[in-house]
């Protein structure tokens, strides 16, 4: 941290020297972890980069198409970096896919049938999935479609119980869903080898289960992806990691053709499937957040441990810790009262370059069970790889941070929201 940058952060924001002189402290400890980061983001890159020239990406495909789309090369040139990305046989890239939530929807609908099940073996999937298969009951779920639904929650410690797993497979079982992240629960994220055990698990004892990976926020964290560790489908949102800050929308669903042949077939409609689909003018968008997304994806993980590590050594109790081996971009934090909350999300509001100006308040989103506060001055309307916050207003009042397109941004925004619990006097216990 330089004089210059201090002295800008206490005439910008009115930052005290407490804290500066904290977070230099503690930043000193914190080299290796952030070098072993970028040597990641290294290898991605390459991955990436070879998907690129291997598809022989070129100008022409950056045109848009309209109406159907049919024939739109840049499309479907794009999906074959994606599949390669990913070193899958198949992939849909989709502006059409709304969200995450869509994309998952899309390949849990195309490929359940009445009378199949569907089984969680990591437990109660992320919020907006529970309506999708019915959990909480809605309008055109799974479960309204005559598909049923088991789940085996992770033993306490937060690991997978395959004796549990083993007894609720059936032989109506058609499909598993194996979320990676923690989504908006305190447990640790899966990496990807124990995906990959879980998978060869339930592969074991029927193999053709068909096992999804729901991999948002997980995207270029660690070398491999699900799909190198035997998952038949992987799913995200573009607006998170592989979308690198510049997808303005989208979905991805990757995996073995057949697979997302179903899942087309349901986005669009039986008989038309992947053919049609206009770009309407994203594809260059989409091909260059890719592009920069192993760099995003490191931005932001550097932010999680710079922002784990200051928060650790004030007391609070993090998870990951800063430390630890990640699997996905999320870092939580128990806040313990929602005056902490409130005052954390509003300083990542205050650090952003969107909409700084104004102070989130929980409200009652679509899909979540209780209020949701959610700090996100993002270019990209909800986009939670831009350095964004949220927490759902109930104990243990936890923070759910995630990404940041720079880490320079990322360490401001870290900072000013201490700042902004400190001069609450809600930081120093
Ligand atoms: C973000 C997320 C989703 C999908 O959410 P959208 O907001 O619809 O993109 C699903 N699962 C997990 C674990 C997520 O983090």
């Amino acid at each position: 941290m330089t004089d210059p940058f201090r002295s800008l952060m206490r005439s910008v924001y009115g930052m005290g020297d407490r804290l500066l002189e904290l977070a230099e402290e503690q930043e000193a400890a914190l080299a290796p972890i952030l070098e072993a980061i970028d040597d990641t983001a290294q290898l991605n890159q390459l991955k990436v980069l070879a998907a690129m020239q291997h598809c022989r990406l070129s100008d022409i495909h950056f045109a848009a198409t309209t109406g159907y789309g049919y024939n739109d090369i840049g499309r479907d040139t794009l999906e074959a970096i994606y599949a390669g990305v990913f070193s899958c046989e198949s992939a849909l890239v989709r502006p059409q896919m709304i969200s995450g939530t869509h994309a998952l929807s899309t390949a849990l609908f195309g490929n359940l049938r009445h009378g199949d099940e569907l089984l969680s073996p990591v437990g109660l999937p992320y919020n907006t999935l529970q309506k999708v298969i019915g959990i909480q009951p809605a309008r055109g779920s799974l479960a309204e479609h005559g598909v049923a639904y088991r789940q085996v929650d992770l033993t306490p410690e937060g690991g997978i119980d395959y004796g549990a797993v083993e007894a609720a497979i059936t032989p109506r079982t058609k499909m598993a869903t194996i979320q990676r992240s923690k989504g908006y629960a305190w447990r640790h994220s899966l990496g990807v080898d124990e995906i990959g055990k879980l998978i060869a698990f339930i592969k074991g004892i029927r193999k053709d289960i068909i096992c999804m990976v729901d991999n948002c926020y997980g995207e270029f964290v660690e070398t491999r992806e699900p799909s190198d560790a035997g998952a038949d489908l992987v799913v995200g949102s573009l607006i998170k990691n592989p979308g690198g800050g510049l997808a303005p929308v989208g979905g991805y669903i990757t995996g073995r053709e057949e697979f997302v042949e179903q899942a087309a077939a349901r986005l669009t409609s039986p008989g038309l499937g992947r053919e049609v689909g206009p770009t309407l003018g994203v594809v260059p968008q989409l091909a260059q957040g890719l592009f920069l997304a192993p760099n995003v994806v490191a931005a932001s993980l550097r932010t999680a441990v710079y922002t784990a590590k200051l928060l650790e050594c004030l007391g609070f109790e993090t998870l990951p810790r800063f430390d630890a081996v990640r699997s996905d971009i999320v870092q939580a934090v128990r806040m313990g009262t929602p005056e902490r909350v409130l005052a954390y999300c509003r300083g990542i509001q205050r650090a952003a370059a969107v909409d700084s100006f104004v102070a989130p308040e929980a409200w009652d989103m679509p899909g979540y069970d209780s209020q949701v506060i959610m700090a996100a001055g993002t270019f990209v309307q909800g986009a939670s790889i831009e350095l964004s916050a949220d927490s759902p207003m109930k104990p243990p009042y936890v923070v759910y941070q995630q990404g940041a397109l720079t880490w320079a941004h990322g360490k401001i925004g870290a900072l000013v929201a201490l700042d902004t619990m400190e001069k609450q006097g809600l930081l120093y216990s």
